[in-house]
């Protein structure tokens, strides 16, 4: 049988890195058994859901790259499909009306707490033969007792006991169908064989099967994910990583790292680290998911980008690092030698919002000093920076080599250890103790360049003496 899965967010916020992972592992299933993934908007919670997150959810998922193999549908517009489910439960004699007040059901609910026992509802409309209301709710008829066992692609096999299950409501009392209805008859209606979603949904599944059960469905495969943790190993929420698929974007990590990086949170392949979605549509296994929660470490994430980036062609590279660029407002235009700028400097941080930062003295004038490094190696460095100074002007061919040629033998005439020489002249040209090897540094420059910032760095110690 075809393989079809879903991902079926509630759009009450924006995409969250949890909900992508749970996308790509449905869409990587879909894929590699030859099946259909399709998207499916639960947005039958009028208050929470918003149009703005549905947008960002849908938006974010193609720009990663996750499409669906049909449009998406949205459960708002699929009333009717529920009102006939449900009258169809009714009908069979597999759901009741209950017209039990708040104040009954808190009352039961207090008793059943005073008593030690999990609070639920006890059933007791089940038999009344009750006519529907303007307070009534539809109730499902749960099995009372015996055990409902599933097979699980993550945990395998699954047992609930029915007891622990109380009859839930299909159609509130203002006739609106409940998450779990809606959930199941989607499921059905759009030909879905497997849900792959979060192990937070793993209660629901007996629920959902009940009613399945009821409606004569055929049954589902079901894989529930290990939660992703923060590095506090509490459940990863905006309080403990960053979570927005947006904001990894914004960033400059790659598409490809993320889904390297969510393929990698609960399942592994050996030693290897290095994912693209096509290699995960050839080697990803459901069965290998582990069950135990998956940390998210964004120190990983920052190897596995600076990998990706290592990929990338030097064009498509520039093409990525462009905006970033325009976001300073840097104008990479106005250098003969961008592009060897931008070469010496495209791995000088894991993410092309920090290679962008790190472009800006190349690119723009330098107004300021890192403090701490000014302090450490420029105060006190003006014999070492005329003498450096007048070595440059001395050089015939200015390019790396001979530069660095120059330095060698200034550190020699001067006695001084490779950072006490090199680091005065780094920081009067790039604000910092951070860039490429010296010579090249110096070389992405011009000498009149090298000249002016060499002046200004001597200007500014005037202030210090
Ligand atoms: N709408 C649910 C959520 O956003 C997912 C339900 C499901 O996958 O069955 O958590």
């Amino acid at each position: 049988m075809t393989k079809v899965t879903r991902f079926a967010p509630s759009p009450t916020g924006p995409l969250h890195i949890g909900g992508v992972r749970t996308a790509l592992f449905n869409y990587v299933y879909a894929k590699q058994n030859k099946g259909k993934f399709l998207i499916r908007v639960e947005d039958t919670d009028a208050e929470r859901s918003k149009e703005e997150f549905e947008e960002n959810i849908l938006k974010g998922l193609s720009d990663i790259g996750i499409n669906p193999d049909e449009p998406p549908v949205r459960q708002s517009e699929r009333s009717e499909l529920y009102m006939s489910a449900a009258e169809k439960i009714l009908d069979s004699g597999n759901a009741y009306w209950c017209d039990c007040s708040k104040e009954t059901l808190e009352e039961m609910r207090k008793e059943q707490e005073a008593a030690g026992k999990k609070p639920m509802y006890d059933g007791r409309s089940r038999n009344l033969g009750l006519k529907r209301t303007n307070n009534s709710v539809l109730r499902l008829k749960t099995p009372q007792d015996g055990e409902l066992v599933f097979h699980d692609l993550v945990r395998g096999e699954v047992i609930f006991q029915n007891s622990e299950l109380d009859d839930l409501i299909l159609l509130r009392s203002d006739g609106s169908p409940t998450y779990h209805l809606c959930n199941v008859v989607d499921d059905f209606d759009q030909g879905v064989t497997t849900v792959v979603r979060g192990e937070d949904h793993l209660s629901n599944t007996p629920r959902q099967i009940h009613i399945q059960n009821a409606l004569g469905y055929d049954s589902l495969e079901y894989a529930h994910l290990p939660m992703v943790l923060g590095q506090d190993k509490k459940r990863l929420s905006k309080r403990n990583a960053v979570t927005s698929l947006q904001d990894f974007f914004d960033q400059g990590y790659l598409e490809s790292s993320i889904i390297n990086m969510l393929a990698r949170l609960g399942w592994s392949k050996g030693d290897k680290e290095i994912f693209y979605l096509d290699d995960l549509i050839s080697d990803f296994r459901i069965q290998e998911v582990q069950k135990a929660g998956a940390i998210f470490d964004p120190s990983k994430l920052d190897w596995i980008n600076n990998h990706h980036l290592a990929a990338l062609s030097f064009d498509d590279f520039k093409k990525r690092l462009i905006p970033f660029l325009d976001a300073l407002s840097l104008d990479y235009t106005q250098k003969k030698n961008t592009n060897e700028i931008i070469a010496a400097m495209r791995s000088s941080k894991p993410n092309l919002l920090g290679v962008a930062q790190d472009l800006i003295p190349y690119f723009s004038e330098l107004n300021s000093y890192n403090e701490k490094a000014a302090n450490k190696f420029l105060i006190g460095s003006e014999t070492i920076l005329e003498y450096v100074q007048r070595k440059l002007n001395s050089i015939e061919q200015w390019n790396e080599t001979s530069i660095d040629n120059a330095l060698k033998e200034a550190q020699t005439a001067l006695s001084l250890t490779t950072p006490k020489l090199n680091q005065p002249i780094r920081i009067a040209m790039t604000g910092s103790t951070q860039s490429p090897s010296l010579g090249l540094t110096l070389s992405l420059f011009s000498r009149d360049e090298v000249n002016n910032r060499i002046n200004a760095a001597l200007e500014y110690l005037v202030n210090f003496n």
